[in-house]
């Protein structure tokens, strides 16, 4: 069925308020009309949308593996309305989009990201104390932009327990609530109280921890985004909360690669394997390098750019582990790191 409120003839102008969805191409005509409103949408995202948006913008600024394309469109919302509304837009216009933190798990390929990166920053990095039902215990509601050593050094500053696992991950809430980080036996699934989501279609919605489905780095979201998190602390003293993070700052200093850069552990530990650093390290791969991107020497699940690499790179050297490892070990190593394409 053809929409009879729009002109499908290739060259037709639009009308503001009438866009393509998904589902509009039941004839081969449409292809024409979908070709040309996805050529159009940066304008009428220029018109629809006046928050802070930076086009063509590198990934490689965007992310700690410091390599990648340029998106089409970089935006930074300046709250949650302001998310909201960009959401429904983009919605609407049908043009691809991911949501990204501090880019310390992703890699994005050399030619880029042909839509809007959403990116949740410092206007996303309020701190509230709330009423808590529970005795002994603060609830503490979150912003997704605030960055996790910011939150950890907050709850030693006020006395509260429960995220000192997190002490030297480098992502925002958001983005650890995304992919349940996780470190020492602990996971930011542990102290979650409730998170608040904005969906596709720019509705908020707030679902309790017993309503979410958490696994290995892992959150089933679909494709809503995390606005905000509500985490259960237990009081405590300040200063022991302070000695077991610098305690556990400690251990990854002495076990991880220094200041270079990296995306942590790029590959999920397998089940019922030993870790996949071990697996990389025994099948004799640290130091492995493809181009710029090199198998560290310190961590062997660490893949860490040399300073040149690129997105290629670390997608060759990946398959290259993947494969040694499957050849000795015989298991396929899960990459860990977000690839977006
Ligand atoms: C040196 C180093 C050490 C690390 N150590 C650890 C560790 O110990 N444990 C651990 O688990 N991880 C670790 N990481 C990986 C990474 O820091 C965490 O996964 C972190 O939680 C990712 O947060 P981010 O904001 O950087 O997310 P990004 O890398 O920006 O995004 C990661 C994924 O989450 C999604 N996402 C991000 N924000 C949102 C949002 N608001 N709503 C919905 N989806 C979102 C993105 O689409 C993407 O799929 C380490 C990384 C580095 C570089």
């Amino acid at each position: 069925m053809l929409r009879p409120d729009i002109d499908p003839r290739p060259g037709a102008g639009m009308i503001k308020g009438e866009f393509y969805r998904p589902g509009d191409i039941d004839a081969g005509l449409w292809l024409d009309r979908e070709v040309q409103l996805n050529r159009q949408w940066p304008e009428q995202l220029k018109k629809m949308w006046q928050g802070r948006i930076m086009w063509s913008s590198p990934m490689a600024r965007w992310c700690t593996l410091q390599v990648g394309g340029p998106a089409k469109a970089v935006a930074l919302p300046a709250g949650e309305a302001e998310l909201a509304a960009l959401l429904a837009i983009l919605n609407d216009l049908a043009v691809p989009w991911r949501v990204i933190g501090r880019g310390s798990n992703i890699l994005v390929s050399d030619k880029g990201y042909d839509g809007v990166i959403i990116v949740l920053g410092r206007e996303f990095g309020a701190i509230d104390i709330l009423a808590s039902e529970v005795a002994g215990y603060e609830l503490v509601r979150v912003e997704a932009g605030c960055g996790l050593m910011r939150l950890v050094n907050w709850t030693v500053e006020h006395g509260l327990s429960g995220l000192e696992f997190a002490a030297g991950i480098p992502g925002s809430v958001g983005g650890a609530v995304a992919m349940n980080a996780g470190a020492w036996g602990a996971e930011i699934a542990d102290p979650l109280s409730a998170v608040t989501f904005a969906t596709p279609a720019g509705k908020l919605v707030r679902r309790e921890r017993a309503e979410l489905i958490f696994a290995y780095r892992h959150l089933e979201k679909g494709n809503k985004v995390v606005v905000a998190a509500e985490f259960l602390l237990e009081k405590a003293d300040g200063q022991k909360v302070d000695k077991v993070c610098r305690q556990l700052m400690e251990n990854r200093k002495n076990k991880q690669p220094g200041k270079v850069a990296s995306a942590g552990s790029f590959f999920k530990n397998p089940v019922g394997m030993p870790p996949a650093g071990k697996l990389i390290d025994e099948a004799g791969l640290k130091g492995l390098r493809v181009g710029g991107a090199q198998v560290s020497e310190v961590h062997a699940n660490f893949l860490v750019n040399c300073g040149n690499a690129t997105a290629q790179d670390f997608l060759d050297l990946m398959g290259l582990v993947q494969a040694k490892v499957n050849e000795r070990f015989r298991v396929w190593l899960e990459p860990e790191v977000c690839i977006l394409t």
